[in-house]
């Protein structure tokens, strides 16, 4: 994308009307705590959370890694953005008109074809609709659909469809919309025959099942075979597309998000057909993966919205080891996962149809957390009353354990561990740490690392460091402050990085590209750990306190230095400067004693 130029007013408006903390919130599962919100940071891998955002200020910082700025900062570090694109995403996400800029000709035939397929993917699942509730073709699919439980209003609300066995219904639809045939090849609608000349229509003698992004654009389709005796597989997707990666989806995510983060949590389940079924119970935080083995990138999609997450799955031995590879994504990532597994191997859809929403839910309440759940996967497979069959448990649940970060959470673990295995809490931690953690999880989370170098961090016990932030506080709370703190000393007060940041205080030079850098994080730091550190009341003594001791550190400094030239112009004899060094050295020792008296008197 080419650099733009964004005026300042534009910049501004858009800040204001993007409110951070539903922005941020989007991303991160917000709890109000005061004046402030707080979440687990995006940036860092936590499991207590230290990611802070406050309303008032319009700033976010993460006390764990540093992380810190305003919402373009927080745009740009979350989507990977540059500054004219996290610029232009939040324009668009608030409804504020951006100049127009300039796009290269590849750029805008690149983005204009995008948006034509989606739209042809839009055509097609509106088309397979029609096809099944208007058509003769699709009442068989609309017999089995209904048979399975679901009302005409949810088939519509996931727009459910059919392809009728048929080479050239779609395409033949599609054509005399003036489709072209590698539009339908590029987006998996339609294949191509051995012949390479003969396209036609990919999904046959299906009912379709549209697949929607985050977003609820169409972007690829699925098909479930009506025929129970046809030999094809039962279950087909779209292939890969320009428009969609399936390890990137998630089923049902557009309409699951509002409900995940009302709820505080989600709950994943095997296949699509699951997820139709609980909207229609009136269950609505749910998504599922698209048939391939669950990824980190689909994990993460749910993050944006909750940390707590059921997943279910049905008793078979596939569905187990899929669901076996999602619960470990999960608790490296430091959700909260329970595992629901429905009486006599159901999945949701025969289970809610069977019993209802209620006993459902109680089912989810009673769903044992992960940890749980394996030690009793473990106990079926290994003898507790064997001599070492405890200790095997353990040893086999260890890497969990240790993925374990909060004491308190691993306490509660532990705890009740111990109830389960009938062991008392020392032995386990005893046997805990005789296996200790793999290699992999005992490293440090490398975007951790990378965070702290981009953003200096404080460090709480040096009173220097926390006397500038104060006095840096001070000054951006109330800039009336600063003409006097420039005559008693102004960036000479400073260390770096708190002098550039000063410097860009007093610059006022609050334009937003300025500050994006290390300056708003260290900005944002200063803010939360000055805020932190001081209570309102308090904060005008405290000011004066800081203000004082960098003062003071100055004319120590300073009369040190006189001290040394002095000693310098005895040695070389040079009396008429001895004795100006002199009386310069007797101001600065009155001036200290003056400021030592004042900050004796402050305490
Ligand atoms: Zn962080």
């Amino acid at each position: 994308m080419s650099q733009a130029f964004i005026p300042q007013e534009i910049l501004d408006e858009i800040a204001a009307k993007c409110d951070i903390v539903s922005v941020v919130g989007e991303y991160v599962p917000l709890k109000r705590t005061g004046a402030n919100y707080t979440g687990l940071c995006p940036f860092h891998n936590e499991k207590t959370p230290s990611f802070t955002v406050s309303p008032a200020k319009q700033i976010f910082y993460c006390f764990g890694c540093g992380e810190g700025g305003n919402v373009f900062k927080f745009m740009m570090k979350i989507e990977n953005l540059t500054f004219q694109e996290a610029v232009a995403k939040l324009a668009e996400k608030c409804g504020v008109c951006l100049p127009e800029k300039e796009m290269s000709r590849a750029e805008k035939e690149r983005l204009a074809r995008l948006e034509r397929l989606y739209k042809i993917n839009d055509v097609t699942a509106r088309y397979y609709q029609k096809v099944l509730l208007e058509t003769n073709a699709g009442k068989p699919y609309l017999e089995y659909l209904l048979k399975r439980g679901l009302s005409r209003e949810i088939i519509e609300k996931f727009t459910l469809g059919a392809a009728p066995e048929s080479w050239d219904n779609l395409t033949g639809f599609l054509r005399k919309k003036g489709i072209k045939d590698e539009e339908m090849l590029d987006l998996g609608l339609a294949s191509r025959g051995k012949d390479g000349r003969r396209v036609f229509d990919r999904f046959r003698g299906r009912a379709m099942f549209p697949i929607r992004d985050e977003r609820g654009r169409v972007i690829a389709f699925g098909g479930r075979l009506n025929d129970p005796e046809a030999k094809a597989q039962k279950y087909m997707n779209s292939p890969e597309t320009p428009l969609f990666h399936k390890g990137r989806v998630l089923y049902g995510l557009d309409m699951a998000k509002n409900a995940m983060r009302s709820e505080d949590a989600a709950l994943l389940v095997e296949g699509y057909m699951d997820v139709i079924a609980c909207h229609q119970y009136g269950i609505t935080n749910v998504v599922a993966p698209l048939g391939t083995a669950f990824t980190p990138e689909q994990a993460k999609l749910l993050m944006r919205n909750t940390y707590r997450v059921y997943v279910s799955f049905d008793g078979d031995a596939a569905g187990e080891k899929a669901a076996m590879r999602s619960l470990d994504i999960f608790s490296d990532l430091g959700l909260n996962v329970h595992v629901l597994t429905l009486p006599g191997g159901r999945d949701p859809d025969e289970y809610l149809r069977a019993f209802g929403k209620e006993a459902f839910l109680k089912e989810m309440a009673d769903s044992p957390e992960y940890l749980l759940y394996k030690a009793s996967r473990l106990m079926e497979k290994i003898n507790v009353n064997d001599i070492t069959g405890k200790s095997r448990i353990i040893r086999a649940l260890a890497d969990d354990l240790h993925k374990i970060k909060s004491p308190v959470a691993l306490e509660s673990a532990v705890t009740m561990l111990s109830h389960k295995l009938q062991l008392g809490e020392q032995a386990i931690m005893q046997e805990l740490k005789q296996k200790k953690p793999e290699e992999k999880f005992a490293a440090p989370p490398e975007t951790v690392e990378k965070s702290i170098e981009s953003a200096p961090k404080i460090n709480f016990n040096d009173a220097y460091q926390m006397a500038q932030v104060i006095v840096l506080n001070g000054i951006y709370k109330e800039p009336s402050r600063q003409a006097l703190l420039a005559k008693t000393g102004g960036e000479d007060l400073f260390d770096e990085p708190f002098r550039k940041l000063y410097q860009a205080l007093v610059r006022q030079s609050t334009a937003e590209e300025e500050l994006l850098g290390t300056d708003a994080s260290l900005l944002a730091q200063v803010i939360f750990l000055a805020e932190k550190e001081t209570a309102e009341s308090a904060e005008p003594l405290l000011y004066e306190q800081a203000l004082n001791r960098l003062v003071l550190r100055q004319t120590e400094n300073a009369y040190s230095g006189l001290l040394s030239r002095l000693a310098q112009a005895e040695n070389s004899k040079d009396q008429s400067l001895s004795i100006k060094l002199l009386q310069e050295l007797e101001q600065v020792r009155k001036k200290k004693e003056k400021l030592e008296n004042k900050a004796r008197g402050m305490k």
